[in-house]
């Protein structure tokens, strides 16, 4: 089964004059353990696409299911659920909370589940492990480096389980070392199973994933597969 289906989405947006078209029909399909680049130029409704992948915004018409869930009939209190539940954010400017410490930030999507507090800071520290920072758990976001502060707020969207990984230009902040060190990591988080978006719009980083989704003007231009290059941008 399709992880991600979606049939006919468009995304409208009032203006004062006339409506405007930011997605016009997408039609997309993604499987699990798919490892997909979205890219396009600026304006091209990557952002908006994003935000309706990951439940944050509903499409003006069209069908979504998100793992097999119906989404685009949904209330707000069941999108937050879904979101919560399905669906693991990472942003290019890490959006980590700044007083609270590694563990903290990665325990934060499951404050409001059922889980003993005790299982909490083991889950957050196996995703802490997973990224390579056991070491900083008790550190402060201003403690750590770019690179590291990435991987907490990897470990924070990897910590639910969740079905998809949504990358919004994730190493758009970092420096070429740092992003290699990034991307090496979604390659090993891919390996172990994880479907994984990546919104970008650096040719790098696109080839680097096995499919690569163009977009332009709100319409899917392209779409193909290809092996990926092994040598990291
Ligand atoms: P990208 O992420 O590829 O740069 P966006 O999805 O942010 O593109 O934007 C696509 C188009 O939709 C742009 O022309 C942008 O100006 C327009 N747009 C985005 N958000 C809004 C909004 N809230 N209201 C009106 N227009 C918007
Ligand atoms: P990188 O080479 O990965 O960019 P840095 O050179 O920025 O890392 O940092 C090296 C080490 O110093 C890291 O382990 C980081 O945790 C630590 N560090 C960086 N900034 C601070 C800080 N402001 N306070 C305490 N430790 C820091």
């Amino acid at each position: 089964a399709n992880i991600i289906d979606m049939q006919g989405i468009c995304k409208h947006y009032q203006m004062t004059e006339k409506t405007f078209c930011a997605l016009n029909d997408i039609n997309l399909s993604i499987n699990a353990n798919d490892y997909v680049a979205i890219t396009g130029p600026s304006g091209a409704g990557k952002s908006t696409l994003m935000n309706i992948l990951g439940c944050l915004d509903t499409p003006s018409s069209g069908q979504y299911h998100l793992a097999g869930v119906p989404v685009t009939q949904m209330s707000e209190t069941q999108l937050a659920h879904i979101r919560n539940h399905s669906v693991g954010f990472i942003f290019q400017s890490f959006n980590l909370l700044p007083r609270a410490t590694a563990l903290e930030n990665v325990m934060q999507p499951l404050v409001f589940r059922f889980i003993a507090m005790k299982a909490r800071k083991a889950r957050a520290a196996e995703a802490l492990r997973r990224v390579g920072l056991s070491d900083k758990m008790h550190h402060f976001p201003s403690q750590l480096s770019g690179g590291q502060r990435q991987r907490v707020a990897i470990a924070r969207a990897l910590v639910t389980n969740p079905e998809v990984l949504l990358g919004d230009e994730p190493t758009g902040n970092l420096d070429s070392h740092t992003t290699r060190e990034i991307m090496q990591l979604f390659d090993e988080i891919h390996d172990s199973g994880q479907t994984i978006i990546l919104i970008t719009h650096e040719t790098e980083i696109a080839n680097h994933c096995y499919r690569v989704i163009n977009i332009n003007d709100g319409q899917i231009v392209s779409n193909t597969n290809h092996m990926r290059t092994e040598k990291c941008p």
